[in-house]
Formats: structure tokens, C-alpha cells, sequence
């Protein structure tokens, strides 16, 4: 059994990726070709965001809007513990500092008021309000931004969220790189509000090329013109007119080529995903000691991964290794919260400083999800944690 299956879809699509690909081998435009602008306005549609810029990866995509609002030294942004390690890693390097929160542990995502804490904690330097990194104890850090993540496709609660980030004048920058085809409120991720969003095309993401690419989505017009001259080095009137330091931060020609087949089936595949997610939920209802993700009625998770909660470590340790005995893959999103990493032990965070991040990380198991999964291999996914919950009755 395939973890991310991509070679169902590639059976699907074989004829018109192949054509696509072709197309751009005969025109030769393999930098900014054709396919990059009808990609863009093909997401805008999706999306119904005004402007995209696409990007050389879902980094980049978070990175380019930080560099062109100029957070830097001295900044605050406000990012999710329990997250890929991009999220906060694009803060670093912008030489700001990532004020981590924690998240919640019903959807994984965010807590508005840990937001809320984190926000006045920075503001008046008190971390007993608020674990705070040693630099934001010392020197008064300016609030620059919110990163909030769709985490495992479900759109962060931005009902409690917008408001916050309103009233403390920050930018909202949506991190939806696991979330893309998802909704919220009957809008799609990356157009539901934010001041600007970004995704990842990495092959596994719910909407992935054939190596790395990203794209970048907002209303803002301003905004969407540093972004085109961040991506080709802070180019003014023209390439070799450099007015602000960039990036190569382009999006392969063959990579948009390879997106737009893709993309036109994104939607029937998103039905799909949620066939297989109903049927995980059936089977998994019916099993104590295993929690499935929980969509709030008015969410529709893009499932970038099937995500499920064990009512300890040991539970979730037996499950994946009786999984793995029967050829069933599984990973662990994320083993470590980001506050405790190595390349962040300088700001000085400690364990316990956000709980429900550190326990989800021992219990959390993200199981086979794609859209060409059969009931057959689902039920036999839990089959597997059924008898390592209770190995006495199987
Ligand atoms: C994958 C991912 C990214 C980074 O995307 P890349 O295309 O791999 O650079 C950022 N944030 C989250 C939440 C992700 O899952």
C-alpha cells in the first residue's frame, strides 16, 4: 500500500501531462514560459483571489510576502508550534524572531487565544503571561504578522483569528500548504480572507508537481508587484534594474505545465478524499482509544493528511508497528514541536512551555490518504489499529 499514491494519478493524467510537457519542450520558454500565466490565472479563478504569483516552493511562498512587508531584526511573527518546520524557519531567516503558540487540540490548529496571550505577552515583554523567547523578554519586539496553518488540510479557525490580528493591526499570511482545494465558509483555502496566502506544489501536497513550486495568492495589488520583482531578483523596470534585494524564486516552466492537468481534476479529487474520510471515520468511530479528525460543519479539509489522535504514545507506537508488519505505511506529523528544536534552543523555550503540542506529538498518527485510496486498503488500515488496541481479541 502507497502512503501518497502518485502514480494512480499519473496513470489518470498520463496523456495530457505528457502533451503538456511536449508543448513546452517544442517552445523552449522553460524560465516564465506561457504555462506560468495561464497557471496564475487559472488558480485566481480557483481560488477567486485577485492576484497569484507563483514561486520555486512552498518556502519561498511563505518567505517572499515576509521579505516584501520588510519584517526583519527587531520583528515579532506569530506561528503555530505544531507545524512543518517551514512555517517558522521563514521567520528566522527574515532575522525575525518566531513567537511560537500553541495549538488546539481539536482540529491541530492555532488556539486564538494562545494568539490572543502571545500578542499582549510580546507587547508588555512579560512572558508570564505567555511562554516568550528570551529576546522578546530583553528587547521590546514589534508584532509584524500572523502565520496561522491549515494543518493536515483544515482551514485554521479564522472566526477567532481575523479579528485578533485586526484589532492588533498585523497581517494575516496563511500558511495553506497542506490545505489547498479545501474550504472554509463556502470560500476555497488561500482566497478566504487572508492578506495573503501561500502553497506548496511539492509533489505530496494535495495539488503537487513533479518537484518543488509554490505559489503565493492576495488581493492586494502592491503587495502582488514586490512579489513579481522579489522572485526575479528585485527587479525594477527590468532584470538587470535591481531596486531591492530577491530571490530566484521562480516556478519551472514544466512544473506550471505539469499543474494545469492537475488542476482541472482538483476537485473531483477532493470528492474523493472525502469518500475516504468518511469511511476512516465509520470504522474508526466505532474504536476507543483512536480519535479520527474532526471537520467542523462549516470546514471542508483538503485531508493533505489523514491525521488520528491514540490515547497514548504506546497505543500509537503498537498501532504503526503493527501497520508496518502488514506493509501499511504511516508517518508521524510531527515528532517534535517546533519550539523544542535545536536550531531554536537560543530563544530559550522549554518542555512544557506548550502542552498540547508536545502531547499530540506522542500521539499522533497520519495514516494512508489519497485520493485513489479503496475501501478495501481502508478498512484494512484499521483493521491493523483495531488488533493493536486490543491484541487479545485478535
Ligand atoms: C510542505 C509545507 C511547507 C513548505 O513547502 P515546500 O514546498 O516543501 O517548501 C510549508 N508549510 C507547511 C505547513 C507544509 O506542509
Amino acid at each position: 500500500m502507497e502512503f501518497i499514491d502518485l502514480k494512480a494519478q499519473y496513470r489518470l493524467l498520463e496523456a495530457s501531462i505528457r502533451a503538456r510537457i511536449d508543448a513546452v519542450l517544442d517552445h523552449g520558454h522553460f524560465i516564465m514560459g506561457p504555462e506560468i500565466g495561464e497557471l496564475e490565472r487559472k488558480l485566481a479563478a480557483f481560488t477567486g483571489a485577485r492576484q497569484v504569483v507563483t514561486c520555486g516552493s512552498g518556502t519561498e511562498a511563505l518567505l517572499m510576502p515576509l521579505m516584501a512587508w520588510g519584517i526583519g531584526p527587531g520583528d515579532a511573527v506569530f506561528v503555530p508550534s505544531f507545524t512543518f518546520f517551514a512555517t517558522a524557519e521563514v521567520v528566522g531567516l527574515t532575522g525575525a524572531v518566531p513567537i511560537f503558540i500553541d495549538v488546539d487540540p481539536a482540529s491541530c490548529n492555532m488556539s486564538p487565544q494562545g494568539l490572543e496571550r502571545a500578542i499582549e505577552a510580546v507587547t508588555r515583554q512579560d512572558p508570564t503571561i505567555h511562554p516568550l523567547p528570551r529576546q522578546a523578554v530583553r528587547q521590546r519586539l514589534t508584532p509584524r504578522a500572523v502565520i496561522p496553518v491549515d494543518l493536515f488540510g483544515l482551514a485554521a479557525d479564522y472566526d477567532a483569528l481575523f479579528p485578533l490580528a485586526r484589532a492588533a493591526g498585523l497581517p494575516v499570511l496563511e500558511d495553506g500548504a497542506q490545505s489547498f482545494g479545501g474550504r472554509w465558509r463556502d470560500k476555497p483555502i488561500c482566497g478566504l480572507g487572508a492578506t495573503a496566502a501561500a502553497t506548496s506544489f511539492f509533489p505530496a501536497k494535495p495539488l503537487g508537481c513533479y518537484g518543488d513550486g509554490g505559489a503565493i495568492f492576495t488581493d492586494d495589488d502592491d503587495l502582488a508587484a514586490r512579489l513579481r520583482s522579489l522572485r526575479v531578483h528585485g527587479k525594477g523596470e527590468h532584470k538587470y534594474d535591481n531596486v531591492r534585494l530577491g530571490l530566484n524564486g521562480r516556478l519551472d516552466t514544466l512544473q506550471a505545465a505539469i499543474l494545469l492537468p492537475k488542476l482541472d481534476i482538483l476537485a473531483e479529487e477532493m470528492e474523493a478524499r472525502q469518500t475516504a474520510a468518511r469511511r476512516y471515520a465509520e470504522n474508526l468511530n466505532a474504536l476507543p482509544g483512536v480519535t479520527p479528525p474532526r471537520i467542523p460543519a462549516h470546514c471542508r479539509s483538503a485531508y493533505g493528511q489523514y491525521s488520528v489522535v491514540f490515547r497514548d504514545g504506546a497505543a500509537r507506537d503498537a498501532a504503526a508497528s503493527v501497520l508496518r508488519e502488514r506493509g501499511i505505511p504511516t508517518n508521524v506529523y510531527y515528532v517534535k514541536p517546533l519550539h523544542l528544536q535545536p536550531v531554536f534552543a537560543d530563544l530559550g523555550y522549554a518542555a512544557g512551555d506548550l502542552p498540547v503540542s508536545e502531547d499530540l506529538s506522542r500521539r499522533i498518527l497520519s495514516l494512508p490518504m489519497h485520493p485513489y485510496l479503496s475501501p478495501e486498503a481502508i478498512d484494512a488500515v484499521c483493521q491493523g489499529i483495531r488488533d493493536a488496541l486490543s491484541p487479545a481479541a485478535s
